[in-house]
């Protein structure tokens, strides 16, 4: 396994240097200007041991599409989790790191043919479907592949409900397609479902669980005999939110409707294990101070508009597309208390471009740090360089555990890392056009012993 990037080779920190000191190192240096993430692989690490430990009969199948960087791919395919695919793009990705087909899930419900028949030349031979068309399709390309039936079961609270585009009705369509797949002789395996990103409703998942059953059930009266499970994606993934709920639900109704241990249950995490790892630090370029008067005293008062160096064309698409609440936090503390109603802008010429409407700040100086944390999921794959401003650049961290642990689990040569002055440390994130660049070398490292 290799990492491809250099700018996704990771830089081991002693266990003292979290992730806001490092944002502290790079923007005191003087010399960044860009905007940048930094993502810590210790926080996808923990997360996977929370899921293990939450829920060790599921086996995820990280969803591809919510963070397709090769960093991350790398370090889960360690871990051993298996891989959700929209597309042959990205089960190209998934394969170029030496995972096996048998890993991969083509979780999209509805494939162009061309991508049905590079899952068949590359033996990804498991995929969903909800619909006739699509059995069709695959009787014609690849009669061989192991189908799932996607069904609808809509949380009633999500970010990013899905239930209106994927997922056919338990009880009025899916009878009739698994008739269809038996009539063209096609090997249906099991059932899926997702009810809707960023789910805030845990009780859902007893209702799709059970639902599965049903399909289940009705399938085997057909001669099938299922054997996959899959429980999609929809698991919270920011600081401060947890699973255990979600978690408490999957394992019940798991026991009281799929007790045989021989059925296979997996998930397609995506927000769940990337969201917290990321952090983005965005500076002000910019600043547009606008007299009000103040409607409850009828005093003028100024109100700050700040212009930041990336935004909703850029990673704050999230806000469009995956609905995110944005929290900004300043990357200084002040010692005052005074604080004014301000707004945040990103730095293309569209007044689409707004980030935060209102936000009581501090009074912010040109050249001061906004921290955006829970920036991993659905925000770099999205992003574009719209007007010229450039997608930020990703510096890669882990601690000195972290970074033992993944030795040992994953053949990484010592050449991935960044490990103290090396030259392969100060050309991480150094531009040589540029010299708003930072590098390494103020960082407190050690050198780890192996
Ligand atoms: N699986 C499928 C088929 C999806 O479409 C998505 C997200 O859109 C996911 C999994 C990941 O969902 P989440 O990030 O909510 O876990």
């Amino acid at each position: 396994m290799k990492l491809h990037d250099i700018d996704d080779r990771v830089h081991v920190l002693d266990t003292q240097t979290d992730v806001w000191s490092v944002i502290r190192e790079i923007t005191g240096s003087g010399l960044q200007e860009d905007a940048f993430y930094v993502c810590d692989i210790g926080d996808i690490v923990r997360k996977h041991k929370i899921w293990t430990s939450y829920m060790p009969r599921v086996k995820p199948h990280y969803a591809v599409k919510c963070n397709d960087s090769l960093t991350v791919l790398e370090v889960l395919a360690a871990l051993g989790t298996g891989f959700d695919c929209a597309s042959k793009t990205e089960i190209n990705k998934v394969l170029s790191l030496g995972i096996e087909p048998e890993r991969i899930i083509f979780a999209n419900p509805a494939k162009p043919a061309s991508h049905i028949r590079h899952a068949f030349a590359t033996g990804v031979d498991l995929m969903t479907f909800d619909n006739e068309v699509e059995l069709h399709k695959v009787k014609e390309i690849f009669p061989e592949a192991r189908m799932v039936i996607r069904i609808r079961c809509d949380a009633t609270v999500a970010q990013c409900p899905l239930g209106m585009k994927f997922g056919c009705n338990p009880h009025t369509e899916a009878p009739h397609l698994l008739n269809v797949a038996r009539s063209l002789g096609i090997n249906v395996v099991g059932v899926s479902f997702h009810v809707g990103s960023g789910c805030k409703d845990p009780p859902v998942f007893r209702k799709a669980i059970f639902t599965a059953r049903q399909i289940f059930d009705y399938a085997a009266t057909l001669g099938y005999n299922f054997n996959l499970l899959d429980l999609g994606g929809g698991y919270p993934g920011d600081h401060g939110t947890s699973i255990e709920k979600i978690a408490e639900t999957i394992n019940l109704a798991l026991d009281d409707f799929f007790p045989d241990p021989m059925i296979n249950v997996i998930a397609e995490p995506g927000r769940f294990y990337v969201s917290s790892a990321y952090t983005l630090a965005c500076s002000v370029h910019s600043i547009r101070a606008v007299n009000v008067e103040d409607p409850v005293t009828g005093h003028n008062t100024v109100n700050y508009m700040y212009y930041i160096n990336d935004g909703v064309y850029g990673s704050f698409n999230c806000i469009l597309y995956d609905h995110q609440k944005i929290i900004a936090q300043p990357l200084k503390k002040t010692t005052g208390n005074k604080f004014y109603c301000s707004s945040i802008w990103g730095p293309t010429c569209d007044a689409l471009d707004q980030v935060i409407d209102q936000i009581l700040l501090p009074e912010m100086k040109l050249g001061d740090w906004l921290v955006f944390e829970n920036m991993g999921a659905y925000t770099l794959p999205v992003a574009s360089p719209f007007n010229g401003f450039p997608i930020p650049k990703v510096h890669v961290i882990a601690d000195e555990n972290i970074w033992m642990l993944l030795k040992d689990i994953f053949p990484l040569s010592e050449s991935h890392f960044v490990i103290g002055n090396t030259p392969a440390n100060l050309r991480l994130g150094l531009d040589i056009n540029s010299t708003d660049t930072w590098s390494l070398p103020a960082l407190p490292i050690t050198i780890p012993v192996c």
